[in-house]
């Protein structure tokens, strides 16, 4: 170990005798950093910036129920770093929000934009609830009186959110409205993934997935598996699965498996996508599809399978499964889906895994082309969009490669060492305001 590296080591991680919870998200994006950082020599001053969060926000947002009762739901907005530009990041409605996770997901969304040199910072927001016990009334109320709650961080110079997990282009119509109202104007580039009609762009709705059919092709390429046939298994079916999955089979990929929270459907010889699309827009959930074996959401992880596309939710897997897992590749389509813990276990396994900040990185480049649209009040077609999109993923993608094989690392600690030292040299450029 270099003299410089063993000095960052001395200073980095103050608190690293603590027990470290392999579960909590913030801790799990934390760890990678700090190796990242230690590799990059990370003056011991900015390691202690980036460590932090910029800004955390809690917020009580009261909503009245169509029962007439006032229930009270928590709210947060955590805006990590702004550094390079306005400080983006998703909102999601969950009963498992908390601050650590998302103080974690906004870390995570500063690390994104820069992987993709995109000029924007990193935030994220939540609010603790279970929206599929609200009405559509309820819905809107919760989403504008939490707008109105982080109003004063909102705006496309400052913050600007996203859709995330049970958010979506209704709910960012509704926080663009609100903001509009209160500033007695149309501001279109407050949010994105907003629908098309109101400044949305064409192509944001599958760019997410699209970008992780993008990356899992290229990594195919990367390991020589052939992508016609290749196994893909995508747990979760949301957005992010469902648009992949459509893409990769369109590809020729077989997509033998994929999830959702009712279980997993499991077919070796390949569903028939559109088919299970089909199902889903009359049964909105994957349980009771005919034409495929039902397998629990725990065994599509470790099926035999090319690629495996976590796109539900974190910390799925584990040092509890990670020996388990017989995938070639994994594709991160969801934010943290792997724990650190994990990471040791797949590395010595040889598997090839992409990183969330860099597999699901395509959501936020077609945001910021939103963005970019909103503010130019010009808008592109979809194979402008797509085009665009392509071109970037398959670039940060290289970029990645590059930088593991450079310093031997895996490509998670190859993302964390280009996203970080992007934000370090705008750091070190702009200097720190006393
Ligand atoms: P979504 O709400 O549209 O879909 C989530 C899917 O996961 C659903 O099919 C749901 O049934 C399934 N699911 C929920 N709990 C599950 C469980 N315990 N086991 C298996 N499946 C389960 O959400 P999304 O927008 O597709 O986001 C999924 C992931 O991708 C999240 O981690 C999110 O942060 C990440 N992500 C989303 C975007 C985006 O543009 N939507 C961008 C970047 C990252």
């Amino acid at each position: 170990m270099s003299a410089s590296s063993s000095t960052a080591q001395s200073i980095i991680r103050p608190d690293k005798d603590i027990v470290l919870d392999e579960h909590n998200p913030f801790e799990s994006m934390m760890s990678r950093f700090d190796y990242a950082a230690e590799l990059l020599s990370l003056d011991p001053g900015l390691y202690r910036v980036l460590r932090h969060p910029d800004k955390q926000i809690i917020v009580s947002v009261p909503v009245l129920r169509d029962n007439g009762e006032v229930e009270v739901f928590t709210g947060y907005r955590v805006l990590y770093n702004s550094s390079r530009g306005p400080a983006k990041g998703g909102i999601r409605f969950d009963l498992a929000v908390t601050l650590d996770e998302v103080k974690a997901l906004a870390a995570w969304m500063t690390w994104k934009c820069a992987l993709v040199n995109i000029p924007f910072g990193g935030a994220k927001g939540g609010v603790v609830c279970d929206p599929s016990t609200l009405s559509n009334g309820e819905l809107e109320r919760l989403t504008r009186r939490y707008t109105a709650q982080i109003i004063e961080t909102l705006g496309p110079d400052s913050d600007v959110p996203a859709p995330d997990v049970n958010t979506n282009e209704r709910v960012m119509a509704w926080i663009m409205d609100t903001y509009s109202m209160h500033k007695r104007h149309t501001v279109t580039a407050v949010v994105t993934g907003k629908p098309i009609e109101m400044g949305g762009s064409r192509g944001r709705r599958q760019a997410t997935g699209r970008g992780c059919m993008i990356v899992a092709r290229e990594s195919l390429k990367k390991v020589g598996i052939p992508v016609q046939g290749a196994r893909v298994a995508i747990q979760g079916f949301g957005n992010v699965g469902s648009v992949a999955a459509e893409l990769l089979h369109e590809l020729g990929c077989r997509v033998i498996a994929v999830s959702d929270k009712t279980g997993a459907l499991y077919r070796p010889e390949g569903l028939e996508i559109p088919d299970v699309l089909n199902w889903i827009q009359n049964h909105r959930f994957l349980s009771g599809y005919p034409k495929a074996e039902a397998v629990t959401n725990e065994e599509l992880l470790t099926l035999d399978t090319d690629v495996l596309l976590p796109a539900a939710l974190e910390n799925v897997i584990t040092s509890r499964n990670a020996a388990d897992i017989r995938a070639r590749i994994i594709v991160e389509g969801a934010n943290g889906p792997t724990t650190a813990n994990a990471d040791k276990i797949l590395d010595e396994k040889g598997v090839f895994v992409v990183p969330d900040i860099l597999a699901n990185a395509g959501g936020v480049t077609v945001s910021y082309f939103e963005w970019v649209q909103d503010r130019g009040g010009y808008f592109w077609d979809l194979p402008t969009v797509n085009s665009r999109l392509e071109k970037i993923m398959v670039d940060s993608f290289r970029e990645v490669v590059t930088m593991a094989e450079r310093h031997k690392v895996n490509l998670r600690i190859a993302a964390y060492m280009l996203s970080i030292e992007r934000v370090a040299v705008v750091h070190r450029l702009r200097g720190l305001y006393a």
